[in-house]
């Protein structure tokens, strides 16, 4: 066996990006009141923003792009989606939407409202979002492993049974909008669910007549750590685990951004007729049709074929080996990381990046802008700038964890552009004890990571 990763894909087509130097890099920066989500995308040289809509589609899915049909009812394109989501998922009723998000806003005020609960392994935050704006409370019930960023639990992911029966028994099965299993765990790390945690939370779901939701974004992901990691499926295809997790649920949502492989889309898929049809009435109200939510023809034909690629066992491991090269390169090089390394992303450990800067002075941020400012490459801060709250006295109530998150776009980065950040990092280090934090000068008061603005502490970086 050889070591080298190869890419099981060759290049067709290609995007140039833009080369800066660093000189270049502290004024533009500069400009972005140093927050990496307000650069332009054409002054970053490797965007690890986010893995959502990110993708490269294949030769085959551009093909689908011209074979879509853009019939307004029935078209061919979504039979052939709705065919790929009803055989991989076992549910009758498949809805198609514009993204996730949509999906989510569709079902849950379906089933939320005052009084009501939904308990999660860690919800993402527009899942959240969605409940919370129905009147609904939203509790996230990882296992403790998943909160200590140095637990090697092979599956962080999971969802905490034992506090699920009891918030369960404690408010009646009744006031349960849902129980949402989210795989991998986006929030949590990119973490891994069991099928066994699965199976015991369908126990439980069954046993006070619940209903259990997969928020299924990265259903493949966690399908090749299941087989890598759990007794009894190696025998079996990422596939085939993704449809036995399914078959344990009675429903999914899924943004397509992820494991569709595509740039936008998303569906909600049911067990049930009658909420199916509930949430049919508000999907043609809100999004479109129900042969096309808000999706045109040619996305609807992308999804189906990504759906299928996303797959491919060649593909899925070249996709999870590449990310744990990245993970494995940083912590060779005693890079303190968020362990074990997830499937879409490598978390770096930014508080004890930089031991000198406190939460008060975002170290994640200081690292974000380091990044940016050494190698032109983008990540986002998960920490006390996206999750810090003030109290009455208006002091900072830190983010338990100060998280880099570098997430990695599919089948986009080759190694060689991996081996550059890993060299980046190599610098970075070098010169770690030498960075101070940062201050915020203006922020918003909601969701203030996207658009605050921040000035470093010791004058010009
Ligand atoms: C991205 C994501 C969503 C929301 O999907 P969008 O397509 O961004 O609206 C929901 N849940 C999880 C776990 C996600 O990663």
């Amino acid at each position: 066996m050889y070591k080298t990763i190869i890419e099981p894909f060759k290049i067709k087509m290609v995007e140039p990006i833009a080369v800066t130097n660093e000189e270049q890099r502290i004024e533009f920066l500069e400009a972005a009141h140093y927050n990496p989500f307000q650069l332009d995308a054409d002054s970053v040289m490797i965007d690890f923003l986010t893995d959502s809509g990110t993708s490269a589609m294949s030769a085959e899915q551009w093909s689908g792009i011209m074979r879509g049909d853009e019939a307004y009812a029935g078209s061919r394109s979504w039979q052939r989606m709705e065919e790929v989501v009803k055989k991989l998922t076992g549910f009758e009723f498949v809805l198609p939407t514009h993204q996730g998000r949509a999906a989510e806003r569709i079902i849950y005020s379906a089933l939320g409202g005052e009084g009501k609960t939904f308990i999660s392994n860690t919800h993402f935050d527009t899942t959240r979002a969605n409940i919370e704006f129905t009147g609904s409370e939203a509790i996230d019930i990882p296992i403790p492993e998943g909160t200590q960023p140095q637990s090697l639990h092979p599956f962080k992911g999971n969802m905490d049974v034992t506090k699920l029966r009891s918030i369960i028994e404690e408010r009646g099965g009744e006031s349960i909008g849902a129980v949402i299993l989210t795989v991998t765990n986006n929030s949590g790390g990119g973490q891994p669910v069991s099928m066994s945690n699965a199976k015991d939370i369908r126990s439980i779901c069954d046993e006070f007549d619940i209903l259990f939701l997969l928020d299924c974004c990265r259903v493949a992901e966690n399908a090749y750590f299941i087989r890598e990691r759990e007794d009894g499926y190696s025998e079996l295809s990422y596939k085939q685990i993704a449809e036995q997790m399914f078959r344990l649920t009675d429903g999914a949502v899924m943004s397509a951004k992820k494991d569709g492989l595509v740039n936008m889309g998303g569906f909600l898929a049911l067990k049930n007729k009658e909420l199916a049809v509930e949430c049919t009435n508000v999907l043609i109200i809100t999004e479109g049709f129900s042969t096309y939510g808000g999706l045109s023809g040619r996305d609807m034909e992308a999804i189906a074929i990504g759906l299928e690629e996303v797959f491919d066992e060649k593909y899925l491991e070249y996709r999870m080996k590449s990310t744990k090269y990245l993970g494995d390169g940083l912590e060779a090089m005693g890079v303190p990381l968020l362990l074990p390394v997830g499937g879409h992303a490598v978390y770096i450990d930014a508080a004890r990046f930089y031991p000198q800067i406190p939460a008060h002075e975002y170290p994640g941020q200081a690292l974000a802008c380091q990044l940016y400012l050494k190698g032109g490459i983008r990540a986002v801060e998960i920490g006390s700038v996206m999750f810090g709250k003030y109290d009455e006295q208006g002091e900072l109530i830190p983010s338990p964890m100060e998280l880099v998150r570098l997430a990695i776009p599919r089948r986009v980065y080759t190694q060689s552009h991996i081996e550059y950040v890993l060299e980046v990092f190599r610098d970075l280090k070098n010169e770690k004890n030498e960075i101070s934090g940062y201050k915020i000068t203006e922020e918003p008061r909601f969701l203030r990571h996207f658009t605050a603005h921040f000035e470093p502490l010791k004058g010009r970086v």
